[in-house]
């Protein structure tokens, strides 16, 4: 049977956006790419409450796409510490060879991007509801959504919800909330481990001196976060804080998402592949989630150029020799993500200690500082 599609890409977040216009600049016809997407662009962003920090690894890629945000805050200076217990690590970007360690934007902005360049790269977008894929076989995949059915030779899955073949429930909400700084600091980000999990403050990409507040713990403190008025809920920032920028002052709407880590063993099935928070959805401590999806996308991308110039080639070896390729990577960032939010919120004293002098070790060694850092800039690359 013929294909409808090349390729069909089943999920609009921005993994399966950037992952279409990758595909896009190597099609000869990139109207045989579609994207299907459960809300018509920008309805589909719109009041998505993220604010997420990508890397200068991620930035290439986009600005490679023309599709980098227009509103983005940078990040030169991370400062690492644990609430109550000694140690700190400051990591700048002049460690390294980059002009920044990150950039932070809305989620919303991001979506935006991409879909401008989308609407002129000729790739066609179905926003026609949910999809869900339906009989495959050695030559293609089946999709429907609402009435319509539609046949691609590859599947790529971008859809954001990863089955759940490891999964760990960190008994963790995070509190999104948005708040300025009496005394800000331009360019630093703060990443504070307490025993409910990690507290983070990234500079806002619209609002100057504002921080964007991603306060993980328990769920029912998480609720009571949620629930407090502005004035409450500062006090209790503050505090959780300290006074490294002055005095937090909140504002604005909180949202509470659940945390887990889900990872799909395998990328590949058949004539399917697996890529972004479909694969693998971390905690957002040290905001991976999304620079490894792009990652995803980008080898997938330079996988598969040899066969969309030649659909002659066998695909399963190409899909094959991707899989392996992303393995260590994925693995990797999802142990270290893994492993930060629990190693901090044992409640055990001598492992807190440890955290503590594992920090201060950072802080003094930049030999010990660099490898771990570079693997948050850059991932791991096959
Ligand atoms: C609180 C929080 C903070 C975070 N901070 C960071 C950070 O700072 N840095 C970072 O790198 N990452 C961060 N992340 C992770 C990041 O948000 C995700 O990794 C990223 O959004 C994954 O993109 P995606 O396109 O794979 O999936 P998603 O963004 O989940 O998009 C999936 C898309 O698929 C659509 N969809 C779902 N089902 C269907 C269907 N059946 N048919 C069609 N479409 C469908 C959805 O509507 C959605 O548009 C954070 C996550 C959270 C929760």
């Amino acid at each position: 049977m013929t294909s409808d599609f090349d390729i069909a890409i089943l999920g609009g977040g921005p993994v399966g956006q950037t992952m279409a216009l990758l595909l896009a600049a190597h099609a000869a016809h990139p109207a045989r790419i579609a994207l299907l997407t459960a809300t018509p662009a920008p309805a589909a962003a719109q009041g998505d409450p993220r604010v997420l920090a990508m890397n200068h690894g991620s930035r290439m890629l986009l600005e490679g796409l023309s599709a980098w945000p227009a509103r983005t805050a940078k990040i030169d200076t991370i400062h690492v510490s644990q609430r109550g217990r000694l140690g700190r690590a400051v990591i700048r970007h002049d460690d390294f060879d980059v002009p920044a360690l990150g950039y932070v934007t809305a989620y919303a902005a991001l979506h935006d991007a991409l879909s401008q360049r989308l609407a002129a790269s000729g790739v066609t977008v179905l926003a026609r509801g949910p999809a869900h894929i339906g009989q495959s076989d050695a030559t293609g995949v089946e999709i429907i959504q609402g009435e319509e059915r539609l046949r691609a030779a590859l599947v790529v899955q971008c859809d954001g919800r990863a089955r759940d073949d490891v999964k760990r429930d960190y008994g963790q909400h995070a509190v999104l909330a948005t708040a300025r700084a009496s005394l800000p600091r331009p360019g630093w980000a703060w990443e504070r481990f307490t025993q409910g999990g990690p507290l983070a403050l990234l500079p806002h990409p619209e609002i100057a001196g504002g921080y964007s507040v991603v306060w993980c713990c328990a769920p029912a403190h998480a609720a009571t976060l949620q629930a407090m008025d502005a004035h409450d809920f500062s006090v209790a920032l503050n505090a959780a804080y300290g006074t490294r920028m002055g005095t937090l002052t909140a504002s604005g709407e909180r949202h509470v998402f659940p945390l887990a880590l889900s990872m799909r063993r395998e990328q590949v099935e058949g004539r399917v592949v697996t890529i972004g928070n479909a694969a693998q959805s971390l905690h957002p401590v040290a905001g991976q989630g999304l620079n490894l999806g792009l990652r995803d996308a980008a080898a997938l991308s330079i996988a598969l150029s040899p066969w969309q110039a030649a659909p002659a080639i066998p695909l399963d070896g190409i899909l094959k020799r991707f899989a392996e390729s992303r393995r260590t990577d994925r693995w990797t960032t999802a142990g270290l993500t893994d492993l930060m939010p629990r190693a901090f919120a044992t409640g055990m004293a001598p492992i807190e200690h440890a955290c503590g002098a594992a920090l201060m070790a950072l802080d003094l060694s930049a030999t010990l500082r660099r490898p771990l850092a570079r693997h948050l800039l850059f991932g791991r690359r096959a």
